[in-house]
């Protein structure tokens, strides 16, 4: 993206980039991509925060509060648990309020940081990039032996990499797999299908077969093709960004007219990229960030790491590739706070303070409860109405507590249950039936509004109403 240079007749931009992917060749046919093993600082720096990641991810379905998972999210049986609090479809708008919030953090992190989440945070990137790809570069090489050994005949050699290779990469996909299904099912039941027989756990040895192939398949095979034309997020980018985004860019003020360096040559009218390609040869997804910010990159960095090597070797400064804005590179400007970045940030703060009150008054135990279909009212005593209801109590804490419900608006009602008084099993739901009984005498004609609370002792659990029928007066 070199549109806006100053010196413009000095750049190489031939857009030719802007047609074609660089993973796919003419014919259409996939280019295998054989990125070069990323070194240097950041590299470094990525190393840190992926194997950072990886102990969270890994590490939290083993955790537990109260005997029960920290974190799940069970879509199945509608249970959910976040640092160990319990949730239910219940409190399906606290988590449209909390998926909106995402949606506006990316894109206020993405107008602010551009994609930096992809490189460095994405599990996608820290899988490829930080086990598979490593793993890779340990059994067959760096980039050059790699592409030798897929024009190598079969020999033994080769059969006993690329299967120990596949061996390992399917035994990791197994692991993803299986940590991936603790966050929905927990941790216990996962263990409960791998040890106990099969057959006691078909459904479940199936979905961890099938995760367990299709991680397989993503990082074995599909690789790249996922960041430069599957997720949605990538996609996003072009509307996300702006000329004061950060991003990984190529200074073209400094670098252009790039030029090889030539013993015996005047450089000191070329610019300070030698055209040695490197940046290019590491790259993961394929593309010459030369080109100007693209869609295929991932923000990894490690072009970064590349030239600045480059650099260090020519004795020019380092940061010809590096994290900065469009109007950082060409006006030397940083305008982080931006009316966009203002917008997003006060529409973030609106919907964080939303989730703070629903959350603050999200009660303990929710009660539904409704007249009983097809029942009007009935007079069992003289002049007595009772109506039949049906409860049921959601109770999202780890402790039992037996209910009690009281009618606030009309001293002369009674609530009788059916059966025994109901008692709210910790993390369950409980169902049960109840009269409530009003003297026809305080009715207020076919319809009266009642409010009821939910007790234990003095302590409102829930307030809720109902409608209660009586004759028509
Ligand atoms: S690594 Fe640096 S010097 Fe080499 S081609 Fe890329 S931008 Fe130019
Ligand atoms: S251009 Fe640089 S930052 Fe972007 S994906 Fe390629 S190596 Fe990573």
């Amino acid at each position: 993206m070199i549109d806006n240079a100053t010196n413009e007749d000095d750049f190489k931009d031939t857009e030719a980039y802007r047609d074609s992917l660089a993973t796919v060749d003419k014919s259409g046919k996939r280019i295998w991509i054989f990125p070069k093993k990323p070194k240097g600082k950041f590299y470094n720096y990525r190393k840190i925060v992926s194997y950072l990641l990886l102990i969270v991810l890994f590490g939290l379905p083993w955790l537990k509060h109260n005997g029960e998972p920290m974190f799940l999210f069970n879509f199945m049986d509608g249970k959910f648990r976040i640092f160990g609090v319990f949730f239910t479809p219940q409190d399906f708008h606290i988590f449209v309020v909390a998926m909106l919030i995402g949606i506006v953090f990316i894109a206020l992190f993405t107008v602010v940081f551009g994609r930096v989440f992809c490189g460095w945070i994405c599990p996608q990137t820290i899988f490829m990039e930080m086990v598979y790809r490593r793993i890779e570069y340990w059994i067959e090489g760096d980039s050059k032996a790699q592409r030798r050994l897929r024009k190598a005949p079969w020999d033994t050699g080769k059969i006993i990499k690329k299967i120990s290779k596949e061996a390992i990469f399917f035994g990791i996909a197994v692991l993803i797999a299986n940590t991936f299904l603790a966050y929905f099912i927990g941790m216990d039941k996962v263990l409960n299908i791998i040890t106990d027989p099969i057959s006691q756990h078909t459904s479940g040895f199936v979905a961890m077969l099938v995760f367990s192939f299709s991680f397989y398949f993503v990082f074995s095979i599909l690789r790249e093709q996922v960041c430069t034309t599957i997720c949605p997020y990538g996609r996003l980018q072009g509307v996300l960004l702006d000329k004061n985004s950060l991003a990984v860019q190529y200074d073209f003020v400094r670098g252009e007219p790039r030029a090889r360096i030539k013993r015996g040559t005047e450089q000191s009218s070329k610019g300070d990229c030698i055209d040695c390609g490197l940046c290019v040869q590491v790259c993961p997804t394929g593309i010459d960030i030369r080109d100007g910010i693209q869609l295929e990159c991932v923000n990894c960095t490690a072009c970064m790491d590349a030239c600045d090597e480059v650099m260090e070797k020519i004795k020019r400064p380092k940061g010809l590739i590096r994290i900065d804005s469009l109007v950082g590179i060409t006006e030397n400007i940083n305008a982080l706070i931006t009316p966009r970045s203002l917008g997003y940030s006060a529409i973030l703060v609106v919907l964080m303070i939303l989730e703070a009150f629903l959350f603050i008054g999200r009660s303990e135990v929710e009660v539904l409860l409704l007249r009983t279909p097809g029942m009007l009212y009935q007079e069992l005593e003289p002049g007595v109405i009772s109506n039949l209801y049906n409860y049921q109590l959601i109770n999202k804490a780890d402790s039992e507590y037996d209910i009690d419900f009281r009618i606030e608006n009309i001293d002369e009602a009674v609530v009788e249950f059916v059966g025994q008084k109901p008692r709210a099993e910790s993390n369950e739901n409980t169902e049960g039936a109840l009269f409530i009984k009003i003297p026809a005498t305080v009715l207020k004609g076919r319809k009266t509004k009642i409010k009821l609370t939910a007790r234990v002792g003095d302590k409102v659990l829930d307030n809720f109403s109902t409608t209660f029928l009586g004759p028509v007066r």
